[in-house]
């Protein structure tokens, strides 16, 4: 089906003043997740995103054991001066059970013996002549870490579509299992687009800036553990970026910047709509407008404005989404928003979702942030500086210092 007809479908579309949260909808609607997978080590799957599902067939823990270090009791015989019968060590099981008035010395993780119900850790206990005696006020079950109460056979405990961290690695080795199933890896190719670009390693002639944004794509990309093909920079000349885009079509999803906004007497919009099918939005937000999103060849294609911060903020709100979708990714995926106050006055007028560069930084017990001062789209330092944006919703208007505002964190971003 074309990209247009299934937008077509989604209520309040309006690609002359897309809302963000719009945007990504329709984003991720148009997205069909690649469903390749491949089988791999476990410890090759950290940050890969699980293509099966994961089923105890063994309960963690397998036995109910000690908690701690202490004396596995019956309850029932506290009232009592206890005998010693033996000791339970962790893989050292006590092959005995305790009979009325008897105990063993247990260690963590060591199995419960039988007849136990109960430990008592060693802090406590008083040895009386070859007794243990045990003061009152202990609780019936105390210390003891049941079979099962980690994992349960039979009882499902990851679910395909869910991100590999590094606790999932431990779950999957504790369960014995050596090797998951995992999506296929995503390739994601890039260029910059514009005469004016120039590359590190050659001299800036007058009007030239060196091309930053392929960097900072070649960053967050990285961090989202995707395989990437770097195209350069590409001249906004016709048989160039053709060349380019027939190139980067073979990857799963292509990212270019420059080129997409209104006044551009150049010919990428004109060549992103003959070689597929694209979408051309201005979205309510600043910064980052003008956006491209459609398909060229089997490749999803963002088209990226061109000003460093634009790109940043775009990546981060529509490109990281959607490449998550695509990925399989499914639940986690959305960027927690924190609530912090404003240190200072932001003029914002309602109608667009503004991403001001801030620092959240604690003061007198509450989190606070302040922007990161010059905000122009071309400011990368304004990135560098911040470790949040501060997220000023659509409707709102003016933020007087001291009032609440959004935030969301870069750490974990990507
Ligand atoms: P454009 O969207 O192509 O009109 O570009 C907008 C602004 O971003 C212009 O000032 C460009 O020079 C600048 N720009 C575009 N691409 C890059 C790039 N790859 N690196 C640094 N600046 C860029
Ligand atoms: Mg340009």
């Amino acid at each position: 089906m074309s990209l247009a007809k299934i937008i077509s479908c989604l209520d309040g579309y309006d690609p002359e003043a897309l809302h963000v949260a719009k945007a990504r909808e329709a984003m991720r609607a148009c997205i069909a997740p690649v469903p390749d997978t491949e089988s791999v080590p476990v410890r090759s799957a950290l940050g890969r995103v699980l293509a099966q599902e994961i089923v105890p067939t063994l309960n963690v823990p397998a036995h109910d054991n000690s908690a701690m270090d202490g004396y596995a009791v019956r309850f029932a015989d506290l009232d009592r001066p206890l005998r010693e019968i033996g000791t339970a060590l962790a893989g050292k099981p006590f092959a005995g059970a305790l009979g009325a008035g008897e105990c063993a010395r247990i260690m963590t993780g060591a199995v419960m013996p039988a007849g136990a119900d109960t430990v008592v850790i060693q802090e406590i206990v008083k040895k009386d002549g070859g007794r243990i005696v045990v003061p009152p006020g202990q609780k019936r079950a105390r210390n003891v870490r049941y079979a099962g109460e980690d994992l349960k056979v039979g009882i499902p405990v990851l679910t395909s579509g869910k991100l590999l961290r590094p606790a999932e690695l431990g779950l999957i080795a504790s369960l014995g299992i050596g090797e998951v199933r995992v999506r296929r890896r995503l390739r994601v190719a890039f260029f910059s687009t514009g005469d004016e670009l120039a590359s590190i390693g050659t001299k800036l002639k007058e009007g030239e800036v060196y091309d930053s944004n392929r960097y900072t794509l070649h960053g967050m990309l990285s961090r989202l553990g995707v395989e990437i093909v770097d195209l350069g920079v590409v001249r906004d000349d016709p048989k160039a970026l053709e060349d380019a885009f027939r190139k980067a079509a073979l990857a799963d999803a292509v990212i270019t910047t420059g080129g997409v906004s209104v006044g551009e007497a150049d010919f990428v919009k004109q060549l992103m709509a003959k070689l597929g099918e694209v979408l051309f939005w201005k979205i309510a937000m600043r910064p980052g407008r003008p956006m491209a999103f459609g398909k060229v060849g089997g490749a999803y294609l963002f088209g990226l404005p061109g000003n460093p911060v634009a790109v940043m903020v775009t990546f981060y709100q529509f490109v990281r989404d959607a490449l998550l979708h695509l990925s399989g990714r499914t639940g986690d995926t959305a960027l927690p928003l924190l609530r912090a106050v404003c240190a200072e006055t932001i003029r914002k007028v309602p109608g667009r979702t503004e991403y001001q560069r801030g620092v959240l930084y604690g003061e007198k017990d509450e989190w606070r942030v302040r922007t990161t001062g010059q905000q122009g789209s071309g400011v990368l330092r304004s990135m560098s500086e911040a470790n949040c944006f501060i997220v000023l919703e659509h409707e709102r208007g003016n933020v007087a210092a001291g009032e609440p505002v959004s935030v969301q964190l870069f750490e974990g971003l990507a």
